[in-house]
């Protein structure tokens, strides 16, 4: 049974699912084909209009889908309405702004008339993790069903209920029959949809892994592909920072989620001036910070998403320390039911030792003493990754040097990185490529047609 809802905090199997039969498969290609050509066909006015009551659904429903993400990933009940929310603000900005987005762009060129005309692809493979099990889907329903694509959805095997969810609100808010698909189905399958002839492009947010295997398929039968992978975002402080500030940002910046976030603040790049006070300040504040029941109010940080997740931060940071690294505080599993981690502090990470340049999925913070504005970027380069990244210091020159020369799909200056509807979104390096969000993601999955009338 690949597909099934284990609560995090308890351990228990609460609801499985069989996968679909490969005739389903053919049913939803059919569907989606189908449903593409309809939502091409209506104006942008219904589309508006229903991108509007997904909206309303969603905020309406809040509580109810947020006790579902709680369910099946673990993460605080308050943070899941929040997640609810933060979709129907996607949907919002995407019913608002996608027709100016989609609008032809004249371009003088030629004697003739010439324009570039934003026209949908079709059906996309989208294979979705957990973390953030309704507004990784979101993000890419919103713009690509207001382009007029449509999408096959492939989302983590432990968020199934997370997973017909949006089915069900895509299609109440009387989009096409068709126009999102969950689908049970296995990684292998996904391979075989990639290949068809009907799908015609796909997203990927996840691991290096999974991004890797859909985006060489897809480079076999030359599809569009974004990927939005693994991060292990710098966090750089320098003295001029209003230091109480950037712990207070820090703590939440590496805890958010129980750390299980791509653009979590992972290396904690501290000047030498302020190395001693930050760590001490940053310690109080993991210290204080409340595990537990992610149902009540109180819990700052639920259980982590998995065993495996759980075992597996456990063995990085080991090995952390087997090389040199030293504990400030925490990174402790917890006994018990339930797969609950304490958030930790890890300082002196040896250069030569896995942990500094693997990505540490949960709630640990790696600590790194440096000199000078110049080491700061050197160190935050030295990763596979670039995906955001962080800078805290008044400084305006130090400011415009970290934004010129961190390896990063964005920069965020006093203060963390995070998502929003109207900022491109994605990564450099090991972190993947393509933008999603903003009008970059909606083109994304979009014929730029270039027409000359003479
Ligand atoms: P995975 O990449 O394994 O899972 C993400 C999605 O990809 C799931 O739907 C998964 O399905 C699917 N998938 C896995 N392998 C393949 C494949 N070969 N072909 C097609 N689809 C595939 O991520 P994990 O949940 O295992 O997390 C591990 C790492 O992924 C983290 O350490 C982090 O680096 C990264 N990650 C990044 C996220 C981000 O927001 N950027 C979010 C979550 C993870 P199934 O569940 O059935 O395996």
């Amino acid at each position: 049974m690949a597909f099934a809802s284990t609560n995090p905090a308890t351990g228990e199997v609460e609801a499985t699912f069989d996968n679909i039969s490969e005739s389903q498969i053919e049913d939803a290609l059919v569907a989606s084909w189908a449903a593409h050509k309809t939502l091409k066909s209506w104006s942008m006015e219904d589309r508006k209009a229903a991108m509007h009551r997904i909206a309303d659904i969603l905020e309406d429903e809040a509580d109810r889908l947020g006790a579902i993400i709680t369910l099946e990933m673990g993460k605080t009940l308050k943070s899941a309405i929040g997640e609810v929310k933060k979709c129907a603000m996607g949907c919002r900005y995407y019913a608002d702004h996608a027709e100016s987005m989609m609008a032809d762009e004249v371009v003088e060129a030629t004697d003739a008339q010439t324009y570039k005309k934003y026209l949908p692809l079709g059906p996309i493979m989208v294979v979705m993790p957990w973390n953030y099990p309704l507004w990784q889907v979101y993000r890419f329903v919103a713009p690509a069903l207001m382009a007029g694509n449509t999408g096959l959805l492939k989302h983590a095997s432990n968020v199934p209920q997370c997973s017909l969810s949006v089915e069900d609100v895509v299609r109440r808010a009387g989009f096409p029959e068709g126009s999102l698909q969950s689908m049970f189905i296995t990684t292998d399958q996904v391979g075989d949809i990639l290949r068809d002839d009907r799908v015609r492009g796909a997203t990927l947010t996840g691991s290096e892994g999974a991004g890797s295997s859909v985006a060489s398929i897809c480079g076999e039968v030359i599809k569009p592909t974004v990927l939005e992978l693994g991060g292990s975002d710098a966090f750089i402080v320098m003295p001029s920072a209003d230091l109480d500030k950037a712990v207070e940002v820090a703590v939440t910046a590496r805890t958010q989620n129980c750390g299980q976030s791509c653009i979590a603040g992972k290396r904690f790049i501290i000047h030498a001036d302020i190395y001693d006070e930050f760590k001490a300040k940053f310690k109080v504040g993991f210290e204080a910070l409340v595990v537990g029941d992610p149902n009540s109010p109180a819990t700052d940080i639920g259980p982590m998403v998995t065993e495996s997740a759980r075992d597996e931060i456990a063995k990085q940071v080991e090995n952390a320390i087997k090389d040199g690294a030293a504990r400030v505080t925490g990174a402790e599993v917890i006994d018990g039911p339930g797969f609950f981690y304490r958030p930790g502090i890890l300082e002196h990470i040896q250069q030569s030792s896995n942990a500094y340049h693997e990505e540490i999925f949960g709630p640990v913070a790696l600590l790194f003493k440096v000199h000078s504005i110049e080491e700061a970027i050197e160190l935050a380069n030295d990763s596979p990754f670039g995906l955001g990244s962080s800078i805290f210091t008044q400084d305006s020159d130090e400011q415009a040097f970290a934004i010129n020369e961190i390896e990063a799909g964005a920069t965020f200056v006093n203060s963390m990185t995070a998502s929003h509807p109207a900022l491109p979104f994605g990564g450099v390096k090991r972190s993947g490529y393509g933008r999603e969000l903003a009008a970059e993601g909606l083109r994304a999955f979009c014929n730029i047609k270039t027409v000359s009338i003479s």
